[in-house]
């Protein structure tokens, strides 16, 4: 997964942003198969290798990242070398993140959630933000001294969202995904070393049974929100825009 589009290139449509390798899997999976199900072009972007993990090493989680992306129908997925558990939102990172954007130039950024349980998806929202924004800067000052990254055209993505599956917010929208849901689990179970049953980090980990049970749960009770069988959650900042109130979905009464 280390082919990617030339600068001048296609741009990418959707660009999921993630601290970990598998968090996309379990956030916006099946966003990103429906998009690529309607001709989209799809990547993603790990921020960090995963050593810290209590199971599987950083390659093999390279090899199942990989897996996990061809089952998602994914085109380009790389992993940057921030420190897992200690993301910082700093400028060396944000200019990091920049050399992505402006080289797969997306029209749609992904992000977490900005009010998280762990520290490093948080931090994620607010670094994946402003990356956004310093990618838009012309001023090759703007990049502090990266000759890579000044040596590409600005970039700014026209949308930001925010995949709020694991946050106790209510989303501004939902994601249908129930032609996808089996085919999103299929490849967040492509990370063996996390999910398939072992003896290594029993009693910290949830049983596989239990993970298809659980993630099932979570994407019926938002389809319901929204009135279809399985769904994703995801939070703008920005209010909506109609265009004819007729074609307004998802039923009031
Ligand atoms: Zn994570």
């Amino acid at each position: 997964m280390t082919a990617a589009p030339a600068t001048d290139g296609p741009a990418t449509d959707v660009l999921a942003i993630a601290a970990h390798r598998d968090d996309v899997e379990q956030t916006c999976g099946g966003t990103l198969l429906r998009m690529a199900a309607r001709g989209l072009r799809t990547a993603i972007l790990d921020l960090t290798r995963g050593e810290s993990g209590t199971r599987g090493s950083a390659e093999e989680r390279a090899r199942e990242a990989d897996d996990a992306a061809r089952l998602l129908g994914v085109g380009w997925r790389q992993a940057l070398d921030l420190p897992d558990g200690a993301i910082e939102n700093t400028l060396e990172n944000r200019i990091k993140i920049v050399r992505v954007l402006r080289q797969l130039r997306p029209r749609v950024v992904i992000l977490p959630y900005w009010q998280a349980r762990h520290p490093d998806h948080a931090i994620v929202a607010t670094l994946g933000y402003q990356a956004c924004f310093l990618s838009g800067l012309a001023r090759v000052e703007a990049v502090a001294g990266d000759e890579q990254a000044a040596a590409m055209k600005p970039h700014r993505p026209f949308k930001i969202v925010y995949a709020s599956l694991y946050a106790d917010v209510r989303p501004s929208f939902i994601v249908d995904i129930s032609p996808f849901i089996e085919q999103r689990h299929t490849a967040l179970m492509a990370y063996r070393s996390q999910y398939a049953n072992q003896a290594q980090g029993t009693g910290l980990f949830v049983p596989e049974e239990e993970i298809r049970e659980r993630t099932f749960a979570e994407a019926r009770h938002y389809g319901l929100l929204a009135g279809v069988k399985f769904g994703e959650p995801f939070v703008q900042k920005e209010v909506g825009l109609v265009d004819d109130l007729t074609l307004l979905p998802v039923q009031s009464i």
